[in-house]
């Protein structure tokens, strides 16, 4: 992938570019973003324009022998690092210490990736930066995070940094829809995910669908104010165990269902998600009222935000159901002409 194929990415990509383009390369970087948004494209990208012999010092044929190789991870200058188990252990970094104590086999730039930098030990990491001060031959080590704050302070300040946007829903619904995916699939899953990688995870699997239909289901439930909406979370989410992750994302499904129901009933259509559900949307809209579905929402806000802390999943999504079914009772009491009858 040259630089001009990585999407939503423009500042960085303009910042790297930029470097190149003066003969200004760092001797290291560090990326920085959530996972599958090009970081790992951008170094490699990076490597290619320092090595390829056939385009402007900013860019990258991407066809040559050379370039096809550092794609392909079998150019032997251009070497990466990830995590041994759980971390980057300082075995790693030595050998990698002893490889480039001799000259570039042929590259004019020698290119090492440090994946996952957070997870690197303290000797480690120690050791790398011993590494990166007296480089022997000239190298350019990229070094790849999830979140900056994470990395190791000296390490942190002796790169360059560049920060890796999350992609907006609209780019990876792009991407997946011209990679084959159902477009309303695609649609859906790009709202729900962080990145790429874990847009493409989602749809690749086959209970994706039947998860959104779940959804679905549960919320009619819920509006119908009927006990089942605990009994189907008992039965249908929390069967084998999901972790925290697999529930996050019934969360954010959960979500933006509403929101699709929010703005069904505010009349406002043009941005709508689950577009094949159309008739159930305007069937589940019509029992609702708008302030209730945002106290609805916020219901499932909280829930998200307590997954990640000490509390049983489990508990968890109990609790949400119960606040939700407790709002629904108020609002009956209430006796608003727009709430549901149970
Ligand atoms: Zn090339």
């Amino acid at each position: 992938m040259s630089f001009e194929a990585i999407r939503g990415q423009e500042k960085a990509v303009r910042l790297i570019r930029a470097g190149l383009k003066r003969g200004r390369v760092a001797h290291a970087y560090l990326f920085s973003g959530p996972r599958g948004v090009g970081k790992r494209a951008a170094a490699l990208a990076l490597a290619k324009a320092l090595n390829c012999p056939s385009a402007p010092p900013d860019a990258c044929c991407d066809r040559c022998h050379t370039c096809r190789r550092i794609e392909n991870g079998n150019h032997p200058d251009v070497v990466r690092i990830a995590p041994d188990g759980a971390s980057i252990k300082i075995d790693q970094v030595r050998r990698l210490q002893r490889e480039f104590a001799y000259a570039a086999a042929e590259a004019d730039y020698r290119v090492v990736l440090i994946e996952q930098v957070e997870a690197m030990t303290v000797e480690a990491a120690n050791s790398m930066l011993k590494f990166l001060e007296e480089p022997v031959t000239p190298m350019v080590a990229v070094l790849i995070a999830e979140q900056e704050d994470a990395v190791l302070p000296t390490i942190r300040s002796r790169c360059q940094r560049i920060r890796f946007a999350p992609l907006l829903p609209e780019h990876l619904e792009a991407s997946l829809t011209r990679e084959g995916v159902d477009p309303a699939m695609a649609r859906i899953a790009a709202h729900v995910a962080g990145g790429l990688d874990e847009a493409r995870r989602l749809v690749e699997r086959d209970e994706f669908a039947r998860l959104c239909e779940q959804v679905i289901k549960w919320s009619g439930e819920v509006l119908a104010g009927r006990g089942n909406a605990l009994v189907s979370l008992q039965t249908e989410w929390m069967k084998g165990n999901p972790d925290r992750n697999a529930l996050e994302t019934v969360l954010e499904l959960m979500l933006l269902w509403l929101r699709d129901l929010l703005n069904r009933r505010l009349g406002r259509t043009d941005q709508e998600i689950f577009t094949p559900w159309a008739n159930e949307l305007s069937r589940q809209s019509a029992g609702w009222t708008p302030s209730r579905l945002v106290q609805v929402m916020d219901c499932v806000i909280q829930a998200r935000r307590q997954l990640n802390g000490p509390m049983q999943p489990q508990s968890v999504l109990e609790q949400m159901v119960l606040a939700i079914q407790e709002g629904s009772l108020h609002a009956r009491s209430d006796r608003s002409p727009l709430s549901t009858s149970g």
